[in-house]
């Protein structure tokens, strides 16, 4: 079949009895195999490969890196459509068709007349990223919010282009609105693909099937996935925000971060590679400052804008006054009422959604969970019914306390909704917006609260994390912090710099186009460090302070962390399960590497019971030994007797 078949082509085999499936060739070669029974080739269904060489160097080294089959990163590679035999089953005319660019590009490509002419600060930024370019591969563009780094992306993806090079833009998923899609569509207009997780399967194959033509699109603008895309002449690629942790993938496999593959795409590909933010991850500036990364620090607004003062509301003290009316402090009620006075616009950001954090018996403290989780429910007032955060199941309002039977309830802590609620009793003629995970489902939603509020429809917007991310409006002098001690209070090592990061976000979301920002910020630990860095935007404070606990604990960088999950739906035979993987785990990289085996602090989720351990990987430890025997462990406990309904999976560089 040597002649029908290459890498990347697609082919029948039969497993089992009569099970056919459609296949990728991943490697031609004559060695014997070893150790399994080889199945023939039924037929080849498309002899044309669906992947390049290259691409399965890149899935071989996620595979490898993240611990996970080639398989897996196989199918969130490729489009569905891509892999069934109709659609790859066509004629040789209907391909070379396909295959044709769906758009000409040949007129009206990228005039110079659509780039706007950088500051001199941006254009000395702008020289400077190409200069470091010439010694490193990879760059770090440290630019404050607002300081015009997308325009610099532009110039930049212009010149890469007009070389005749690839550009591959990364944006988290929440950042890819038209805002953006619409300002670089004007410079590159058709040479450029837009690459979303909510396009649909035909979408995105139509996206990857142009990349593997003859003539790809010059620009990809996507998500995380599209670094899986073909690219053949790939020159620049450009992480923006690349603090975000929504690039690393949770769920399913491949479980990873799309920066570091990004930069590995970029390595094997020979291209250069851009990180922009205005808060780096420690990770980040750790290497930049160590030289690994070359360093380019852009510290002013565009046109000269001030940054916006950052101003604490202590409510521990409020709240012990009684001065605090629900969510608000009397500060921040002012400034809202000064800035709708003035037809300014207000951004209110709270990181929890629904109504109350949870409902309570009055009598006896009983809370209600979900049935399938380990997690109390969230009241949302919209329908009226009980919510789990994590399966989504929901259930209506308990009448009478099952404990105690008691028939009283209160709601505790305070969602978007509930902060909705009082904002519109407090300024009945404002036009208020809420922007969560409720309202803004669908991508068209999302869209539409954006449009609406740019073209100033709306006086107040009320929204989480979803409000932080790129935005750029104009009319936003105050942005109120109704409570910055959420973020805080997280139980994970990284909360400190997440909690940096979001807050100079949402900070940054003020007074964008004139005059100077308001901020105001409320928290109960009005005296912490985290909260006096946010408000000087001391970055360097925080990344020193950061680095330090880290080097204690032995975090990364300092240390790799691998997270390991065990789940079963039986509680009684994972305890045991668990117990032995310590044991192995402990065998191969001594007791002090391991913490474990520990329930999460949602230790079941839809019905799944589940341990954790963690691995810290010490710098010296060589990491393809550390998966090597991690691969040869999850062999022996899957193969070991009475492991059935057991699952075990790896979680590298956890975020
Ligand atoms: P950042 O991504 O650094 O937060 P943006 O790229 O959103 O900042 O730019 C901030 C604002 O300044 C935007 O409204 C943008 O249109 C404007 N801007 C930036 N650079 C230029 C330029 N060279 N010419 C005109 N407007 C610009
Ligand atoms: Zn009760
Ligand atoms: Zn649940």
């Amino acid at each position: 079949m040597e002649q029908e078949v290459c890498v990347g082509s697609l082919v029948n085999v039969c497993f089992g009895k009569s099970k056919t499936y459609i296949g990728m060739v991943a490697r031609l070669h004559s060695v014997k195999p070893q150790g399994f029974e080889v199945k023939p080739i039924k037929e080849v269904v498309c002899p044309s490969p669906v992947a390049t060489q290259r691409q399965m160097e890149f899935w071989q080294w996620i595979s490898h890196y993240y611990a996970c089959p080639f398989g897996e990163v196989y199918n969130t590679a490729v489009p569905a459509k891509m892999k069934a035999p109709l659609s790859a089953r066509v004629s040789k005319s209907k391909q070379s068709q396909m295959l044709r660019p769906l758009i000409d590009v040949s007129d009206g490509m990228m005039d110079d007349v659509c780039l706007s002419p950088l500051s001199p600060a941006q254009q000395s930024a702008h020289d400077s990223i190409l200069t470091s370019f010439k010694e490193k591969d990879i760059t770090l563009l440290h630019g404050v919010t607002s300081s015009g780094k997308t325009e610099i992306y532009i110039h930049l993806i212009y010149k890469y282009v007009r070389e005749g090079k690839q550009v591959l833009y990364l944006l988290p998923e929440i950042a890819l609105t038209t805002q953006i899609t619409d300002r670089l569509a004007q410079v590159f207009g058709d040479d450029m693909g837009v690459y979303h997780s909510m396009f649909t399967d035909v979408q995105r194959a139509k996206v990857y099937r142009r990349q593997l033509s003859s003539e790809p699109y010059k620009l990809i603008l996507g998500v995380r996935s599209s670094v899986f895309l073909p690219f053949d002449n790939l020159g620049l690629v450009i992480v923006d925000e690349e603090h975000e942790t929504s690039y690393k993938q949770q769920d399913p496999a491949p479980r990873y971060h799309a920066r570091a593959a990004a930069v590995m795409l970029a390595r094997l590909s020979g291209a250069k590679t851009l990180l922009g933010t205005a808060t780096p991850s420690v990770e980040t500036y750790h290497l930049a400052q160590t030289g690994r990364y070359g360093y380019v620090r852009l510290a002013e607004r565009f046109g000269g804008v001030n940054l916006p003062q950052v101003e604490v509301v202590d409510t521990a003290r409020l709240r012990f006054q009684r001065r605090m009316k629900g969510a608000f402090s009397p500060v921040l009620l002012d400034a809202i009422g000064d800035a709708l006075s003035q037809h300014q616009q207000v951004i209110l950001f709270h990181n929890r959604r629904g109504y109350s954090s949870l409902v309570e018996c009055k009598a006896c403290g009983w809370v209600p969970r979900c049935a399938h989780c380990d997690v109390s429910l969230t009241y949302h007032k919209s329908n009226n019914l009980l919510v789990c955060h994590y399966c989504g199941k929901s259930y209506s309002l308990p009448t009478q306390c099952p404990a105690c039977e008691q028939h009283e309830f209160v709601k505790k802590g305070s969602g978007t909704e509930r902060v909705e609620d009082q904002i519109a009793r407090h300024f009945p003629d404002a036009r208020i917006l809420r922007m969560d995970t409720d309202t803004a489902h669908t991508r068209a939603a999302y869209e539409q609260i954006i449009t609406d509020f740019s073209e100033r429809k709306y006086d107040i917007l009320i929204g989480t994390q979803m409000v932080t991310k790129g935005l750029d409006f104009g009319g936003v002098t105050l942005v109120g912090i109704l409570d910055a001690d959420v973020m805080l209070n997280q139980p994970d090592f990284r909360s400190f710099e997440r909690t940096f990061h979001i807050l100079t976000q949402v900070a940054g979301r003020a007074g964008r186009k004139d005059g100077q920002g308001r901020v105001i910020l409320q928290t109960k630990r009005a005296d912490s460090d985290i909260i006096r860095q946010v408000v000087t935007g001391d970055y360097a404070s925080m990344f020193a302070q950061q680095m330090e606990e880290r080097r204690l604990f032995n975090y990364p960088p300092f240390h790799r962390l691998i997270y390991v999950y065990m789940k079963h739906l039986d509680a009684s035979r994972l305890e045991p399960l668990s117990q032995q993987m310590a044991q192995l785990l402990t065998d191969a990289f001594g007791v002090s590497c391991i913490l474990g085996p520990a329930r999460p602090p949602v230790s079941r989720i839809q019905s799944m019971h589940i341990r954790q351990f963690i691995i810290k990987v010490a710098p010296r430890l060589s990491t393809a030994a550390v998966r090597q025997q991690l691969a040869t462990i999850r062999t022996q406990m899957l193969t070991a007797p009475s492991t059935s309904g057991l699952i075990i999976y790896y979680d590298v560089d956890p975020m």
